[in-house]
């Protein structure tokens, strides 16, 4: 996602859309504004949004029943649904009615920032494919298979994530610190080497000969190359 994601606020009372359209401004996202069902749904429904937080207390339509007709349309946007009401009801009714989560009011900034992340993770992994291939070699992140020319390649967790991560970026040049940060985790602590050491296994179990697919980048890194 190299745009900044864009969410659409559907709420009447303009104290909790300036709250929410600041805050989330400075966290970096673009915001549009709602301040009634109809256009709401209108803004919505032409499906041009990362995500939609939507209040239940409108004055011309409930936001559960915008939430439905949202999803009887097939719009599959991300939806955060606010609620006054703290009843258990109103959470359960919130999910039935298509949405993703729930947050009461009132809500703290974070609260509503951590769930908006954990639904734009989420949709985006939805709209990865599962299943790719380059230069005789299938993954499938579904099964975790791989395969070379149709036979079986038995990878560990890190090599798979690797070949993962080359497959999905042909020609990118990767490097070791961006590997390490991404592959073993940011608060990963030990040397750079670790990651040509896999590297050099996932070389071998590929059959990977120069001219390589896995290229090394002098001075820089490492680059998947399947043509050539
Ligand atoms: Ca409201």
């Amino acid at each position: 996602m190299h745009q900044k994601p864009h969410i659409l606020i559907i709420e009447d009372e303009p104290t909790i859309t300036e709250l929410l359209r600041t805050g989330l401004n400075y966290e970096g996202y673009r915001v549009s504004i709602a301040a009634d069902g109809k256009t709401g749904f209108a803004s919505a429904s032409q499906g041009a949004f990362d995500l939609i937080i939507l209040d239940v207390m409108l004055p011309d339509m409930d936001g559960f029943t915008l939430c439905q007709k949202l999803r009887a349309q097939g719009n599959e946007t991300p939806i955060i649904m606010l609620t006054a009401k703290q009843e258990i009801e109103d959470r359960v009714m919130g999910l039935d009615s298509g949405a993703d989560d729930y947050v009461t009011k009132p809500f703290s900034f974070a609260e509503l920032l951590a769930r908006i992340r954990a639904q734009l993770r989420r949709s985006g992994r939805r709209a990865e494919p599962t299943h790719l291939e380059a230069a005789g070699i299938v993954l499938d992140t579904e099964t975790h298979e791989v395969t070379k020319d149709g036979t079986p390649i038995h990878l560990t967790p890190t090599e798979f994530s690797l070949l993962e991560l080359f497959m999905r970026h042909p020609r990118r040049v990767f490097t070791r610190e961006t590997l390490l940060n991404r592959i073993w985790g940011y608060d990963y602590i030990g040397d750079t080497s670790v990651v040509d050491v896999h590297i050099s296994h996932l070389r071998e179990k590929l059959g990977d000969r120069p001219p390589r697919l896995i290229r090394t980048i002098y001075g820089v890194g490492y680059a998947f190359h399947p043509k050539e």
